[in-house]
C-alpha cells in the first residue's frame, strides 16, 4: 500500500492563485499518489511550496515536512529570516521558464548594445541620417558574473552568438565556449576584456558592491553594464560616476536597493540608463510546477533533491 503524500502551499495571495491549478496538473500528470490541499492541516503536509511573503518563517507545525520548494530563485531575502527544521531541505527555484526568461533578457540587451539601437532611437528621433558601421559579435567581449543556472545558460546562448565569453564564479568552471574564471585575479581579467558586463550574482556578504568604483574602473572607456542579478551588487554613487565621466557608456538594470524604484531616484531619466522593472526573469507558474514535481518525484524514488540552499554560502 503506498502512502499519499500531501503538497501544502504557503504563498502570497497572488502566486497562490496561479500556482495552484498548475501543480494540480503536474502532481496528476506525474502519476504519483499524491494530492495537492491549500487547505491541509499543517500537521499532514510532506511537502510545501512557499515564499517569504506568506509570512512563514518557521516551520514547527509542519512536523512531517519532507522539502520545502521556495518559488523564487534569490533567496537573500530569507536566508537568515526562516528557521528551517534540521534535515529539512530548503530548495530555491530553478525552473525553465525563468531560465529561458533571464537568458532571452541578456541576449536581447547585449544585441541591443551592439549594433547600438539606442543611438538609431536618438536618430530617429532627430530626423538624422548619419550611418555607422555597427560591431560584430565575434569582436565585443562579454563578462558574465555568476556562472550559474541563469549565467552559464546566456553564457551558452551569446557563445552561440558568435560573442567571446568570459564567466567569472566563486568555483571554476568548466563550460563549452565560455572562458571560464574564478578568484580575485579571474575577476579582473573578466573586467579588463568585458566591453558589455553581465551580472547575474546571487547578493551575498561577498557579493555586496562588488562592482565598486575601483571595479567599474577596470572595464574598458565605453563598456556597457546589464545588471539583473540584485541591486545592492552595484555601488549606485559609484555607478553614476561613471557615467558621467563617460567611462561607462551605458546601464541597463533590472533590480534595485528599493523596489519600486522610488519616483525620486536618480536613476529615472538618465540618459544613460534603461531601467525595466524586475521583470528580466519571472517564475512561470506552468514550468515552475513542473520543476516541483520533478523534485517531489526524486523525494520519492529516494535521490537527492536539487538547488538546495546553502544558508552558510548565502545562495
Ligand atoms: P545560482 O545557480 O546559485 O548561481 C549563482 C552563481 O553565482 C554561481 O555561479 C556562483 O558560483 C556565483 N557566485 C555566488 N557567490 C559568488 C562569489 N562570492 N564570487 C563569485 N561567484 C559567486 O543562481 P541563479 O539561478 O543563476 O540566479 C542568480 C541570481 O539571479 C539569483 O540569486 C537572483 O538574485 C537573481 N535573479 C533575478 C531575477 C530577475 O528577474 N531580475 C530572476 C531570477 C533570479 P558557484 O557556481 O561556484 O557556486
Amino acid at each position: 500500500m503506498t502512502t499519499t503524500r500531501t503538497i501544502g502551499l504557503r504563498l502570497d495571495d497572488a502566486e497562490h492563485a496561479t500556482i495552484l491549478p498548475e501543480l494540480r496538473r503536474a502532481a496528476a500528470a506525474s502519476g504519483r499518489d499524491l494530492t495537492v490541499d491549500p487547505d491541509a492541516d499543517p500537521t499532514e503536509i510532506d511537502y510545501l511550496v512557499y515564499n517569504i511573503d506568506s509570512g512563514v518563517t518557521e516551520f514547527s507545525a509542519f512536523p512531517k515536512l519532507r522539502a520545502i520548494f521556495n518559488t523564487w530563485a534569490g533567496v537573500e531575502a530569507v536566508v537568515g529570516r526562516i528557521t528551517v527544521p534540521d534535515g529539512v531541505p530548503f530548495c530555491r527555484m530553478v525552473e525553465s521558464g525563468m531560465t529561458d526568461g533571464m537568458s532571452e533578457y541578456f541576449v536581447a540587451h547585449t544585441m541591443r548594445y551592439l549594433i547600438d539601437i539606442d543611438r538609431a532611437q536618438a536618430q530617429s528621433a532627430g530626423g538624422l541620417w548619419q550611418k555607422w558601421t555597427p560591431r560584430l559579435a565575434r569582436q565585443t567581449p562579454v563578462g558574465i558574473l555568476g556562472l550559474g543556472q541563469l549565467g552559464a545558460e546566456t553564457g551558452r546562448k551569446l557563445a552561440e552568438l558568435g560573442f567571446p565569453v568570459y564567466g567569472w564564479s566563486r568555483s571554476l568552471k568548466s563550460l563549452d565556449g565560455i572562458f571560464c574564471h574564478a578568484d580575485e585575479a579571474g575577476l579582473s581579467e573578466v573586467l579588463e576584456k568585458a566591453q558589455i558586463l553581465i551580472l547575474i550574482l546571487p547578493l551575498t556578504d561577498d557579493t555586496r558592491e562588488i562592482m565598486n568604483a575601483e571595479r567599474l574602473a577596470q572595464l574598458p572607456k565605453g563598456a556597457c553594464l546589464i545588471n539583473a542579478g540584485r541591486g545592492p551588487l552595484i555601488d549606485d554613487t559609484a555607478l553614476l560616476d561613471a557615467l558621467a565621466s563617460g567611462h561607462l557608456k551605458h546601464a541597463t538594470l533590472d533590480v534595485f536597493r528599493e523596489e519600486p524604484l522610488p519616483g525620486s531616484h536618480p536613476f529615472w531619466r538618465h540618459p544613460g540608463i534603461t531601467i525595466t522593472p524586475h521583470i528580466a526573469a519571472e517564475t512561470r507558474m506552468d514550468t515552475a510546477a513542473d520543476a516541483i514535481l520533478v523534485q517531489i518525484c526524486r523525494d520519492l524514488d529516494n535521490a537527492a533533491l536539487q538547488h538546495i540552499v546553502d544558508p552558510v554560502r548565502g545562495y
